[in-house]
């Protein structure tokens, strides 16, 4: 109540100059990227909550997950990314509701006041109502998601080289890969060629041993938002590798060991990778009527959300449909969302200074997708041209580097693959366990 009387007596208050106050949840590339375009303008009052400390780049969570990169290499801690950043402060903590009436966000550790609340929480696994696939899947979608499947790949691994049963070891060995995206594309080549070098190589006990790696999907394709050439190029390129594509498949139940797909195949498997979906979150104190299609809040032209005055929303969260070349929405991926934050810092701005506010308009840098040593596959839009093999592994490798926060993490990662690449391995395979005994 004091802060809102503050409030309303700088706005009418010509001497005293207004600061807008902003709260942004959700620091990954939407958020991020708003925070910095606002960063040291003190006509701004920032808080970034974030419910880790960390922001990562989601990419790059499958080389964390096969133990090519170290989670450092791929993170950054929010407090050290706005060191210089006088006017941003970040905050620990999950955003639990939000009450429209008083302009404030709950957390699960308190509550802020906001003249502005953006919404850039992103979205999360989608397991489509599947219980025992949420409780069995190793899912790909956070860094956490990414270190208990190294750990669990490792462990299972272990389990299998003095596994006595040749049954029973097989289904240690077996990965099935559900979801055709770029993430299952990826990951799967990257299996695949662990298999074919380090598995020989470093557990003598399972050279004999026959396993596979499954890529299933229930589309048509690989891919799907990509050129057919780019499509069929990966099939080709991973069918090469030994992977084993299985397409209209979709997964129905995961029980005993046992994947069951809708055709009535089945897999024996203690690994179950789910890269097939995701959906967004509802927040508790925003209308029902704000969420449109897979839950996403309904955003304008502006990314200001349907049935609120000062609530917004960006990236994986939003469903915009005004953009005439998106009429259903954008795609949900890492471009939407940084374009987004920029666009949005930049009305902001425009705001204050009563200029006329600028609707987005998503500019399509094109897609790739990375399959194995010197494979890859990228789409450009503008000129429409596609590439495929070692130029198009070289294009991802180069994107992905620079897309990467900070020089460090940019010169660790290449060191990494260079690494990698010379001397077809990487030693990062540790198991590490956390301590069950601390608690915080
Ligand atoms: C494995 C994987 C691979 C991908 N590969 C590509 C790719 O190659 N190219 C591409 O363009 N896109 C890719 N994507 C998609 C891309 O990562 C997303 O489109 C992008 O991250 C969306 O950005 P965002 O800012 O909307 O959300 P996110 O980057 O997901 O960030 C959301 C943030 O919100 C925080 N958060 C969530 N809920 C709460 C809460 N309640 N309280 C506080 N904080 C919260 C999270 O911790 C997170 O930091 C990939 C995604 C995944 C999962």
């Amino acid at each position: 109540m004091m802060f809102s009387k503050m409030r309303n007596f700088m706005r009418h208050n010509p001497r005293k100059k207004f600061i807008m106050k902003i709260v942004i949840v959700g620091g990954g590339f939407a958020g991020v990227n708003l925070a910095i375009d606002l960063g040291g303008n003190k006509d701004f009052d920032i808080t970034l909550v974030d419910k880790n400390n960390y922001n990562f780049f989601p990419p790059l969570i499958y080389q964390v997950a096969t133990a090519y990169l170290e989670p450092t290499s791929i993170s950054v801690p929010f407090r050290k990314l706005f060191l210089r950043k006088e006017n941003v402060r970040f905050r620990l903590g999950e955003v639990e509701s939000v009450n429209m009436a008083e302009n404030k966000v709950i957390l699960n550790n308190g509550e802020l006041e906001y003249d502005r609340l953006i919404f850039a929480t992103g979205a999360e696994t989608n397991y489509f109502g599947m219980e025992n696939v949420r409780k069995n899947a190793i899912p790909m979608k956070t860094l956490n998601d990414a270190i208990e499947m190294r750990n669990k790949l490792l462990q299972r691994m272990e389990k299998a080289a003095i596994c006595k049963n040749s049954r029973e070891r097989r289904k240690y060995l077996n990965i099935v890969v559900a979801g055709g995206g770029p993430t299952g594309v990826e990951v799967s080549g990257m299996f695949a060629e662990m298999k074919n070098g380090i598995l020989r190589k470093e557990y003598p006990e399972l050279s004999t041993s026959v396993s596979n790696i499954y890529l299933v999907d229930g589309g048509d394709a690989l891919l799907s938002p990509m050129s057919e050439k780019s499509q069929k190029d990966t099939l080709e390129a991973l069918t090469k590798l030994g992977v084993i594509v299985k397409l209209n498949s979709r997964v129905t139940d995961y029980t005993d060991d046992t994947v069951h797909l809708h055709t009535g195949e089945t897999i024996h498997s203690k690994n179950l990778i789910w890269a097939a979906g995701v959906s967004a979150k509802v927040f508790e104190g925003i209308p029902a009527e704000s969420y449109g299609r897979g839950r996403r809040m309904l955003v304008d032209a502006y990314n200001k959300m349907a049935n609120t005055t000062n609530i917004y929303a960006l990236g994986d969260t939003c469903l915009q449909t005004t953009d005439a070349a998106f009429p259903d929405g954008h795609p949900q991926v890492a471009q939407v969302a940084i374009q987004q934050g920029k666009n949005l810092a930049k009305n902001f701005k425009n705001e204050l200074k009563n200029k006329p506010l600028v609707p987005f308009k998503y500019n399509d840098k094109g897609s790739m997708a990375i399959i194995g040593k010197n494979k890859a596959v990228v789409d450009l839009p503008k000129p429409k041209l596609h590439f495929k093999g070692f130029i198009a592994w070289l294009m991802w490798l180069f994107i992905h580097l620079m897309s990467l926060i900070g020089y460090r993490n940019r010169i660790v990662t290449a060191y990494n693959w260079m690494i990698a690449y010379f001397s077809k391995d990487h030693s990062l395979r540790m198991i590490i366990r956390p301590d069950k005994r601390s608690k915080t």
